[in-house]
């Protein structure tokens, strides 16, 4: 360790350290300690009393302070008197008609009195510094304290790549750009185009954002310096800030390179919520980030990358153009992704001839990249285990029922049963966005359990950005956001708790329209809404009140009711209608996972598209 090696010379130089520190001090005091001290009266008294055999005054140019020695007429010994102003002790001497004689500060003395308290000082912070170092350990927190705590690599150590990365294709082609970009900025800044100076990669953990970012830099080859967000949250004020600037300064001079921040959401919580009192130094430290990220120009050849798996609670100023302007998703694998995933984890794990990656990649629904890697890992502890030089299929199953139970607190195990009821569910929504006239059309649907505690999702993709939302397409919106339920209602004879989100937006949509929209005409054109779009806790929640009176909340509620009622009925008119849809659908969903525009749309082909 390198601890041991420290502590020989380090002992010796303690030793040095406190023989300088006392060698010191005999030594400042030698010169006084056969002298006698006066007072300024004592002097007074002795000079108007004409007792002076001798005077010398030492003074040092610069300073308005001396020290007077004084022979005296009647005695032998040397009385020294420090004076703060020598011009006043010249002038009272000179009226006395007594003789002096100036001289500047002596050799040995000008030592004691400037170089010393100077070397001991220095000796004194040295100790300190020696001491609290040799507390921390190895640790070298004590001398970098506000230095950055970026550990950098350039492409001499083991290089990842984008091979390493197994799945992730869209994701991969999103950074492509990034990688010939640090390769070639020529070949942009020549036609002018601008290349994103951040780069956020949201998902859940464990699913490669902090592997791809490394292939990001492996693949162009430029240093690379990553840092993880907690370490810029510090005790004391301040200090995360200067490790921020620290940071930049270092990556300007070695652009072009990569700053990788990872799991940014510890430095870029949405500031000024209030909670806990204030976070000064966090926010101070966000603000120099964003100071810093602004200061740069576009094309400087720094690229800012940075993961997180808590996108909701970022502060929204760390997401405006200029910042983190491209957003990669990092999703949970599917079915070919986990086979992939595996594949390339399984590279120097031999494979006996019964292991089936395939049947593996379909029961790990819901494994990240990071559970499959701890998968093969386990499974292959069981080989060594059993002193085989090779993993047999019964290894994974064992090791699969090991993390499997790990990983069901973290990321979710999904059961086949539960993989059912998503797929019909999502399946369900899928049905209404393509049938609905203003919504849709589907761009994916998709089965895998997502970080933010979903089973699922659909996915639309508007095809026009309308400034104003129609009141057709409100309804449309909630006559969607039943579908998944009802799908479940119709296959399996009984409902899940899993469509409450659903419901909640349902709900929510509907009210709005109600009392913040004027859309219904029993209620009318009043706003009965107060407002409190983002109730955030402790800035709203004192403010939530209603300004109306029972009666009102009564109809408020009743046309809420009757706008989802209306809308379940048609989307399960619609459902039943393209019921060969929605088993297709689920049937494709249980088989991949995760599937395409393209893929979905087939399932309709030659089929004529109306509601009634
Ligand atoms: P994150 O940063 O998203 O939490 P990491 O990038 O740290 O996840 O992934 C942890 C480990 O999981 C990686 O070191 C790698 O071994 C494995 N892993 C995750 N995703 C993949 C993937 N797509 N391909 C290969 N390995 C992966
Ligand atoms: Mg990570
Ligand atoms: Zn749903």
């Amino acid at each position: 360790m390198e601890n041991g090696k420290r502590r020989g010379p380090g002992n010796i130089l303690f030793v040095i350290m406190i023989l300088g520190l006392l060698a010191g001090m005999w030594y400042t005091n030698r010169w006084d300690s056969n002298a006698k001290r006066l007072t300024y009266q004592e002097f007074e008294k002795i000079v108007e009393d004409q007792k002076v055999e001798d005077v010398v005054i030492i003074q040092n140019n610069d300073v308005p302070t001396g020290r007077v020695k004084l022979t005296r007429s009647d005695d032998d010994a040397q009385w020294v008197l420090n004076v703060s102003d020598v011009n006043e002790v010249c002038q009272f001497l000179r009226e006395e008609n007594v003789e002096y004689t100036m001289t500047d500060v002596p050799g040995e003395d000008w030592f004691a009195s400037a170089i010393y308290p100077i070397v001991v000082m220095l000796m004194g912070v040295l100790l300190l510094l020696f001491i609290m170092n040799r507390q921390a350990g190895a640790g070298n927190k004590a001398m970098n304290f506000g230095k950055s705590r970026a550990k950098m690599h350039d492409g001499s150590d083991k290089k990842v790549t984008f091979a390493d990365v197994a799945g992730l294709q869209e994701e991969k082609e999103e950074l492509e750009e990034i990688v010939d970009f640090l390769k070639a900025p020529k070949k942009y800044i020549q036609v002018g185009a601008r290349i994103p100076k951040g780069v956020l990669l949201v998902g859940p953990p464990g699913t490669g954002k902090t592997l791809l970012a490394k292939a990001v830099a492996g693949e162009a080859g430029v240093p690379f310096f990553t840092i993880s967000g907690s370490d810029f949250v510090e005790m004391f004020v301040g200090v995360g800030a200067s490790r921020v600037r620290d940071l930049f300064a270092d990556a300007k001079k070695n652009a072009p390179c990569i700053i990788f921040i990872d799991e940014i959401d510890a430095v870029a919580r949405r500031r000024g919520t209030g909670m806990g009192g204030g976070h000064d130094e966090r926010e101070q430290t966000l603000n120099q980030l964003l100071v810093e990220m602004d200061g740069f120009g576009v094309n400087e050849g720094i690229i800012v990358m940075s993961a997180t798996n808590r996108v909701d609670i970022l502060d929204p100023a760390i997401l405006r153009p200029g910042r983190f302007d491209r957003k990669v998703g990092v999703g949970r694998p599917d079915v070919k992704g986990r086979e992939e995933i595996l594949k390339v984890h399984a590279k120097g794990k031999p494979l006996g001839d019964d292991v089936d990656l395939k049947q593996i990649a379909q029961t790990t629904s819901g494994f990240s990249g990071a559970d499959l890697e701890n998968l093969l890992n386990e499974a292959a502890i069981y080989a060594a285990k059993d002193n085989r030089v090779f993993l047999r299929q019964d290894d994974i199953r064992r090791a699969f029922v090991k993390v499997g139970i790990g990983a069901e607190k973290k990321s979710k195990v999904v059961s086949e049963k539960e993989k059912k009821i998503t797929a019909y569910h999502e399946a369900g929504h899928a049905v209404l966005f393509h049938v609905l006239p203003d919504v849709g059309p589907v761009y994916s649907v998709s089965i895998i359990p997502t970080g933010m505690g979903a089973a699922g999702y659909t996915m639309p993709l508007p095809e026009k950005n309308e400034m104003f939302n129609t009141k057709g397409r409100m309804l449309q919106d909630i006559t969607v956001a039943l579908g998944g339920r009802i799908a479940e209602e119709i296959i399996f004879d009984d409902i899940t708790t899993g469509a409450s989100q659903d419901i909640k937006q349902a709900t929510a949509t509907a009210r709005a329209m109600v009392t913040k929209y004027g859309m219904s005409d029993k209620i009318g054109l009043i706003n009965y809404d107060s407002d409190n779009d983002e109730v955030f806790i402790g800035r709203d929640l004192a403010h939530a009140q209603r300004s109306y009176g029972e009666q009102i909340a009564g109809m408020i509620d009743e046309e809420v009711k009757n706008i989802v009622d209306t809308c379940y009925k048609r989307a399960r008119h619609i459902i039943e209608k393209y019921h060969f849809a929605l088993e297709a659908c689920a049937q494709l969903l249980l088989e991949k996972e995760k599937i395409t525009r393209e893929e979905f749309e087939a399932l309709f082909e030659g089929v004529e598209i109306s509601e009634d």
